[in-house]
């Protein structure tokens, strides 16, 4: 399909960033013109849609998430981070079975579409899964390693790295990831290491997210959680850290050395009383920070412009300092930032070659008027109902409210529905 979007503000998340007002094309997967409105064009174009002044950017990159746990929403809230992960989210995951996790993951893709959020790196058990969500609905997906001393070999993670990036489709890609240290152990973690060394890969894991973490890692290692991934030499091939609350002078100096990336995930980390990231002392250290959701069982949204607001917000609350951590900071976090950790490096801006993944923002709502800046009032005035379209490799998949799928919203709903009962029944007979 070739698309012409006439009529609109463009932010391409190119530096510097600024707004220009003009036209866009996309031709299949992939955008063919970015720039001025055209008097005249020689391309016969399939749709032809008029923005009427609203916003055309890169769909935003959720950075971190576990998608299929959809079924874990609200399911356990209100209780403490180590109490919620080994007696409520360990349990009902081990119930899992069949191909739950692809109907789950569903219901999470349909909420990224209406939250602009055009990729997802998603880490969860059976990536495989996933992967076939993300395909049936036309998302894209980059599925992540979730090793542990439990569940899931390195066999495995390297088995789903050569046939997921083996895939034809451009849509779903895999990178090598272990959930956390305090769920692994050494033996898994040299494995890991050699795997990494054989495919030349980068290594993603959740990283110093409570001060339990930490205090475990100094006792058991003499070495904070960063310090301990490094000493097994884990980052020789780059990678990054999801939450990264609990770090050191040091610990910046081996993300720096490895070019490693942070995730901050400030919903999650509120709501499970974790702690701030110091996204602040991250930009000063020149350490590159993408946003995440994390997983709906403890956010519990998956909404895109609650994360972006607090992640200003809470660095701002963190260094006293209302200057610091602005808003177009936290649109690069949220775009390009995310788009280079997750390797989506032609999904970062909107330019030609450059994948379509784009959307659209309704300047036309209360809460985006008068235009005083635009790119302030995505961050701090901006919410879910602004996304107006969420276009992916070149496919409009939401418009207007509406999905364009090839499945109702309805009976996705009702499939998760279904396992949940079921996974809960489970549970409750013993
Ligand atoms: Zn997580």
């Amino acid at each position: 399909m070739k698309f012409r979007f006439i009529n609109a503000r463009i932010l391409t998340m190119e530096d510097p960033l600024s707004i220009i007002e003009g036209e866009l094309h996309v031709d299949g997967e992939i955008i063919t013109y970015v720039g001025a409105a055209l008097e005249k064009v020689d391309t016969r174009f399939d749709q032809i849609i008029d923005c009427n002044g609203n916003v055309l950017m890169p769909g935003f990159k959720n950075a971190h998430t576990h998608s299929p746990m959809t079924f874990l929403r609200s399911y356990a809230d209100d209780l403490p981070l180590q109490e919620w992960l080994f007696d409520k989210v360990f349990p009902l995951e081990a119930k899992l079975s069949g191909d739950d996790e692809y109907h789950l993951a569903k219901v999470a893709i349909l909420e990224y579409l209406t939250s602009g959020v055009t990729a997802a790196f998603d880490m969860y058990y059976n990536p495989h899964l996933t992967a076939k969500a993300a395909l049936d609905l036309g998302f894209r997906m980059v599925c992540l390693g979730t090793v542990t001393k439990y569940r899931e070999s390195v066999a495995e993670m390297v088995e789903a790295y050569k046939s997921i990036n083996g895939h034809p489709s451009s849509l779903i890609s895999y990178q090598l990831g272990f959930h956390a240290i305090y769920t692994a152990n050494e033996e898994i973690l040299k494995e890991l290491k050699v795997a990494s060394d054989e495919l030349n890969a980068p290594i993603f894991t959740h990283l110093a997210e409570t001060q339990s973490e930490f205090d475990t890692s100094m006792k058991e290692h003499g070495l904070t959680p960063t310090a301990y991934v490094d000493s097994l030499g884990l980052w020789d091939h780059g990678g990054g850290g999801f939450h990264g609350i609990y770090v050191t002078e040091d610990d910046f100096s081996i993300m720096k050395k490895h070019r490693l990336a942070m995730v901050t995930n400030p919903s999650s980390n509120t709501k499970l009383a974790s702690g701030i990231a110091p996204i602040n002392a991250y930009l000063e250290h020149n350490i590159p920070v993408a946003i995440g959701t994390d997983g709906p069982a403890s956010n519990n949204a998956l909404d895109f412009f609650r994360e972006m607001w607090l992640t200003s917000s809470l660095a701002k609350l963190q260094t006293s300092d209302a200057a610091k951590v602005d808003a177009l900071d936290v649109l690069k976090m949220a775009t390009v930032n995310g788009a280079h950790m997750m390797r989506l490096n032609n999904a970062d801006v909107l330019a030609p070659n450059k994948y379509a993944d784009i959307i659209m923002l309704d300047l036309a709502q209360p809460n985006m008027q008068p235009l005083n800046n635009i790119m302030k009032n995505i961050v701090y005035a901006g919410n879910k109902t602004n996304v107006k379209m969420t276009m992916i490799n070149g496919k409009i998949l939401y418009y207007n409210n509406v999905f364009y799928l090839d499945e109702t919203p309805e009976e996705i709903y009702a499939n998760a529905q279904a396992i949940t009962e079921r996974i809960k029944a489970e549970i409750t007979n013993g």
